[in-house]
C-alpha cells in the first residue's frame, strides 16, 4: 500500500504548506494532504540555547513517537545534529521526516529574499527526506535529489527529481508511487 504523505507545519505559513502539498501530488502518485500541524512547544523542548539550533536528531525520536507515518514536518528553525554544525533536514526510514526552513531562505546568506528560491530549496529538502524515510539511501549522482547537500550551493545544484536509479529503488518498494 502507498503511504499517505501528510505535511505538517509547526511554525510555517499556511501558503507554504499548501504549496509544497501541491508540489508533492504533481510528484507522487499517491494522497498528499496538509496535516493538522505540530505544537511549537513540542519542538522547543528540543531547542538548544547557547547554539540556537534545534537537536534534530532527538526531536525526530520524540515526533515519531507521536506522529504516524508518513509525515513532511515544516520548522522554520535552524537545527543540528551531534557531530555536525547544522542540518537541513533529517529523516526516519519508515516513518517520515523534518525540514528546516532557516538556512533555505535567501537572507540567511545575505542575499534578497525569494519565495520562489525558497520554495525550490524546500521542495528538494522535503522529497530527499521524503525519499529516506522511503528507504532510499544518498546517491552520488550529481543532479539526483538523494545527493548530500553540504552546503546550499549543493541544494541548489542538484534537482527534486529522483536519478533513473533512485527512482527504480523507489518503484522496487513503492510500486507505481513515483508520476
Ligand atoms: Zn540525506
Ligand atoms: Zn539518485
Amino acid at each position: 500500500m502507498l503511504p499517505i504523505v501528510r505535511v505538517e507545519p509547526v511554525n510555517v505559513e499556511s501558503r507554504v504548506v499548501s504549496w509544497l502539498v501541491g508540489a508533492l501530488r504533481s510528484m507522487l502518485n499517491t494522497d498528499v494532504v496538509a496535516g493538522r500541524g505540530v505544537s511549537l512547544s513540542k519542538v522547543i523542548a528540543y531547542y538548544d540555547e547557547e547554539r540556537g539550533q534545534i537537536r534534530a536528531d532527538l526531536l525526530v525520536e520524540e515526533l515519531a513517537r507521536e506522529l504516524a507515518p508518513m509525515p513532511v514536518v515544516l520548522i522554520d528553525a535552524d537545527a543540528y545534529v551531534e557531530g555536525l554544525n547544522f542540518v537541513f533536514g533529517i529523516a526516519k526510514p519508515g516513518w517520515g521526516g523534518i525540514v528546516f526552513l532557516a538556512r533555505l531562505r535567501p537572507e540567511y546568506y545575505g542575499h534578497p529574499p525569494s519565495e520562489r528560491v525558497l520554495l525550490e530549496r524546500l521542495l528538494k529538502e522535503a522529497v530527499h527526506e521524503l525519499g529516506h524515510a522511503l528507504g532510499l539511501e544518498h546517491c552520488r549522482t550529481p543532479r539526483c535529489v538523494m545527493r548530500f547537500s553540504n552546503s546550499i550551493l549543493e541544494v541548489d545544484a542538484k534537482s527534486h527529481l529522483f536519478c533513473a536509479a533512485c527512482a527504480h529503488k523507489l518503484h522496487l518498494m513503492y510500486p507505481g508511487l513515483l508520476r
